[in-house]
C-alpha cells in the first residue's frame, strides 16, 4: 500500500535498516522521542499532533525482512463519554510488525495486509496508528464512576453529588402521585366486589382530570379556526 509513494527518510516514523544489512540475526534498539504526527487516534481520543511520542523499540532482522517490536509512550487527548469533561492521558502502546523486503512474499497473506519496506526503509506510521487506535477505549472515561450529566439540566453530577431536581418540585407530579396512589387502593379493592364500579371510578376520575384538557382544546379550536377562512 505505501509502494506507490517514496517514503521520504526525514520521516521521524520513518526507519532506516541500513545497519541491518539485511543479515538475519542483526539486531539494534531504539530510543528515541518524536513529534507525532496528525490525526491518530478515534473522534473521541487521540495523540495530539506535535506531541512526543518515546519509542523503545528493537529491529531484528529476519529471514523475510524487519521485525520491529516494543514500545510507544504516547500522549492521550480525548473527552469523558459520559460526563464531557476533557480527559488528558497517557499510555504504552505494544507496537509488532514485520516488515517484508521488496522481494518477498508470505504464502496466505493478503498483500494488503502487508507491511513492505522500500529499498531499507520502513514507514512505522501505519502500524503506530493501528496499535494505538486498538488500544484507545471505545467509551473514554474521565474517572471509572463518573457520574455523567443530569439528563433533566445537564450539570455535572461530578461536581454537585447531591443535585436532584426532586419529584416534589412540580406540583403535577404532587397530584399524579397521590392520584395514582388512591387508584391502587381503589383498584384492589373494587377488583374483588365488581368490576364495573372500578370502571365507574375511573371514569369520574378522568372527567376531573379532562377539564384543563377541555380547555387547551378549545384554544386550538379557536387558533385553526381562522385559518380556513383566510
Ligand atoms: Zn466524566
Ligand atoms: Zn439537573
Amino acid at each position: 500500500m505505501t509502494t506507490h509513494h517514496h517514503l521520504d527518510p526525514r520521516s521521524p516514523l520513518v526507519l532506516d535498516t541500513h545497519d541491518l544489512g539485511r543479515r538475519a540475526g542483526a539486531m539494534r534498539e531504539l530510543h528515541e522521542t518524536i513529534p507525532a504526527p496528525a490525526g491518530i487516534g478515534t473522534p473521541v481520543i487521540g495523540i495530539p499532533e506535535g506531541s512526543p511520542i518515546e519509542l523503545d523499540l528493537r529491529l531484528e532482522s529476519v529471514s523475510e525482512g524487519v521485525l520491529v517490536s516494543g514500545i510507544a509512550d504516547v500522549r492521550l487527548e480525548g473527552e469523558c463519554s459520559r460526563c464531557l469533561t476533557p480527559i488528558q492521558d497517557s499510555s504504552d502502546v505494544d507496537l509488532q510488525e514485520l516488515f517484508l523486503y521488496a522481494d518477498q512474499h508470505l504464502e496466505g497473506e493478503d498483500e494488503e495486509d502487508v507491511a513492505r519496506m522500500q529499498g531499507e526503509l520502513l514507514d512505522l506510521e501505519p502500524a503506530l496508528r493501528d496499535a494505538v487506535v486498538l488500544d484507545l477505549p471505545f467509551t473514554p472515561l474521565c474517572r471509572e464512576d463518573c457520574a455523567g450529566l443530569c439528563q433533566v439540566c445537564g450539570a455535572n453530577l461530578n461536581d454537585d453529588p447531591d443535585h436532584d431536581h426532586g419529584p416534589a418540585t412540580d406540583s403535577r407530579w404532587v397530584a399524579l402521585e397521590g392520584w395514582s396512589s388512591e387508584d391502587g387502593d381503589d383498584v384492589e379493592d373494587d377488583a374483588v366486589e365488581d368490576e364495573d364500579a372500578e370502571y365507574g371510578d375511573e371514569d369520574a376520575e378522568y372527567g376531573d382530570e379532562d377539564v384543563p384538557d377541555e380547555d387547551a382544546g378549545d384554544g386550538e379550536a379557536a387558533q385553526a379556526g381562522p385559518a380556513p377562512r383566510s
